[in-house]
């Protein structure tokens, strides 16, 4: 067999399909919110200067930049860091990284609660692994924060111009100029003929806006700003040794509370944790590399890899394929391809398929919740932390300690999926079911602005392209892009995302296939001595009817799971008026796949011919980057169209 079933996988005559349709509905009606991502605090309404503050890296003083440059990089966490690595690999030394955090990383950087990990495949997950040589000493990086990507910082010298601890208060297009102009909370002016916009998925955390909880006064923090001084411990050592006497809430049961409960259970003397929908948790088998396996790796082999976990995850296995990475996010999959192989590879129609997929996937999911009664010794408690649910409505996690801390007397969960959520915080602790439960400490793992509205995601206040456009009111009412990459009215403008593209499962591939793009259009335009690019409104246009008719309904589900950020909290994707709202990721990425949408890409490229964009050149011939401001802005830019 080249690929076997999960142990303990139940068979299709051990679960009632019915019922646990009736079942997920139920579960997922409970907790249908009418005020949808409202329910969130907005940034400025709380929490602003812990954001802004950083607990990691102290600020340095420094005078403010006035300054010209060829590209600003907006973000240093990975899509920016890969960014600049194209950036130097296509000879552009001009450009400038800025980001808020104190040193590269993104979410690595600021995330350094304990348990962090990331329980992803590393081998897939970390990019450029086969270019610097480096090989990840588990497969899934365990411990503190990534070094990773500060070593590929270095290696590529994106220290060299990177500005830290700098917050962008506009991006504003200059017409004058011919630059964007970028100004900052520190006071800079920078002038840029390009910008990359890398400002990542889960770069701003969000704050429930539950009643009372600015009455809360015991010490309150969200994760992504761990606070070891109150806490105890470090980042390398997180022996949590203050919490020793302390009643600690934590509200949200995601990816991050996943890894940290284990810890706080260990070190708290009262833990609560506060479950609104329980995640789904598997074991996490984080095996170190064997050195024999990386000795017989060859050329290509990481990009073969995330080809394979890519199918595993989002596809399908083929005929012979062997599932490489074994975890959960192949887990279906891997069980569909074993039972294919023992038929010997039927043939099934799309409808057949789909089908088995749906049957595998309340199958794994009873595997789950199977896990939890073996685990948890309080049948109750192990009742409320069953997930009702199709696989991957929430993202999957792994843990080896996660269920088992729920046996120490310690540890209490407390069910708020009945109020929608934790019903009140008061002046010394939180409500449930009427009682007030005392608590020192209140922790939020309550996530990030991952699908809600641009300006709550985004966070720079003032976004505006040629004449004044607004970005958030040109986006408002659906995404418009041209490979989601480039926006009419937008020039010199580049967002990475998962706005109008394809999708891979590996993260960091959709920004490196997304980055070498749009490097390659900077390069050639620094070549040609252009001084603007931009999508015309007719390949605009055509690149999103493309998307409409190319795309596959493979969302309907989603639409049926609890809320959460995969569905933009259940709400729909048409408002009142019937305006279209932004699709959630998921859903407005391209229907004939990732493989597709890259050929795409590399046609395009191939081709040479810069189709559908609008590009003005200099009229005079113009040297690389160092025209003067006053030069540009008495220039006539002559026009020309690609489309
Ligand atoms: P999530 O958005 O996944 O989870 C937020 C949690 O807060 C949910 O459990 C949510 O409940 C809960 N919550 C929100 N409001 C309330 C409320 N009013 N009352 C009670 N509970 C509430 O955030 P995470 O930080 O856990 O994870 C974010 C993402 O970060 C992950 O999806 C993943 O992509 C990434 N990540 C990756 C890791 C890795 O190992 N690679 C590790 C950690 C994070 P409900 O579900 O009911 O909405």
């Amino acid at each position: 067999m080249i690929n076997t079933k999960s142990p303990g996988l139940p068979s299709a005559a051990e679960i009632d399909i019915a019922a646990l349709r009736q079942q997920y509905r139920q579960e997922r009606d409970q907790r249908m919110r009418k005020d949808g991502q409202a329910q969130y605090l907005k940034r400025v309404d709380d929490l602003a200067d812990a954001y802004e503050a950083d607990p990691y890296t102290p600020r340095s003083p420094r005078a403010p930049l006035d300054e010209e440059t060829d590209v600003v990089v907006l973000g240093g966490g990975w899509s920016g860091i890969l960014a600049g690595v194209q950036l130097r690999e296509n000879g552009i030394s001009r450009f400038r990284h800025i980001d808020h955090a104190g040193d590269f990383g993104g979410v690595w950087y600021w995330n350094r609660y304990p348990g962090l990990q990331c329980d992803n495949d590393a081998y897939c997950y970390l990019p450029l692994l086969e270019e610097t040589s480096f090989m990840p000493s588990k497969n899934s990086l365990t411990g503190t924060r990534s070094q990773y990507s500060q070593l590929i910082c270095r290696k590529y010298r994106l220290y060299d111009n990177a500005l830290f601890h700098t917050m962008v208060d506009a991006l504003r297009w200059d017409e004058k100029l011919q630059r964007w102009r970028i100004t900052t909370r520190q006071g800079d002016d920078i002038r840029a003929r390009f910008v990359i916009m890398a400002n990542g998925l889960l770069n701003i955390p969000k704050l429930p806006g539950i009643a009372g909880i600015h009455e809360f006064k015991g010490h309150k923090f969200h994760t992504a700003r761990w606070d070891y001084e109150y806490t105890g411990g470090t980042e390398k050592s997180p022996v949590l040794d203050k919490l020793a006497g302390k009643r600690v809430a934590l509200v949200g049961t995601g990816a991050t509370a996943i890894q940290l409960v284990p810890y706080l259970g260990k070190y708290a003397k009262e833990f609560y944790l506060l479950q609104r929908t329980p995640s789904c948790i598997d074991s996490r088998r984080n095996s170190p590399t064997d050195p024999q396996w990386a000795k017989t790796l060859q050329p290509g082999w990481q990009a073969e890899r995330r080809a394979n976990f890519h199918r595993g995850a989002n596809e399908a296995f083929r005929p012979g394929e062997k599932d490489l990475i074994c975890d959960i996010w192949t887990e279906v999959n891997r069980n569909i391809a074993a039972e294919l192989e023992e038929q010997g590879w039927p043939n099934l129609d799309k409808a057949e398929l789909a089908a088995r997929y749906e049957e595998m996937d309340f199958r794994v999911m009873e595997r789950l919740r199977r896990r939890v009664d073996d685990l948890v010794e309080n049948p109750e408690t192990a009742r409320l932390l069953k997930p009702w649910y199709r696989y991957q409505c929430k993202r999957p996690t792994s843990n080896d300690e996660y269920y088992q801390t729920f046996n120490r007397p310690n540890v209490k969960l407390i069910d708020v999926s009945r109020t929608q959520g934790v019903e009140r915080l008061t002046a010394k602790g939180f409500i449930a079911d009427g009682v007030e439960h005392e608590v020192d400490c209140i922790m939020f793992a309550s996530g990030y602005e991952v699908t809600s509205d641009l300006d709550r995601r985004w966070g720079i206040p003032v976004f505006e392209g040629r004449n004044g456009l607004s970005m958030y009111e040109n986006w408002d009412g659906g995404y418009k892009t041209l490979h989601g990459m480039m926006t009419h009215g937008f020039p010199n403008l580049f967002t990475t995302g998962y706005y109008q593209g394809g999708l891979n499962s590996s993260l960091t591939l959709n920004f490196e296939e997304q980055v070498k793009h749009m490097v390659y259009i900077i390069a050639e335009m620094l070549n040609r001595g252009a001084v603007s690019v931009e999508a015309s409104a007719a390949a605009q246009d055509a690149w999103i009817r493309h998307m409409r008719e190319t795309e596959v309904d493979r969302t309907q589900w989603i639409h049926d799971c609890t809320p959460g950020y995969f569905n933009n909290e259940g709400e729909p994707d048409v408002d009142a008026n019937g305006n279209e709202k932004y699709r959630f990721y998921l859903g407005e990425t391209y229907g004939p796949g990732w493989d597709a949408f890259v050929n795409i890409l590399q046609d395009w490229r191939a081709r040479g011919d810069l189709q559908g964009l609008v590009i003005e050149q200099a009229p005079a011939r113009e040297p690389t980057p160092t025209v003067t401001s006053a030069e540009l802005a008495s220039s006539h830019a002559a026009k020309t169209e690609l489309a």
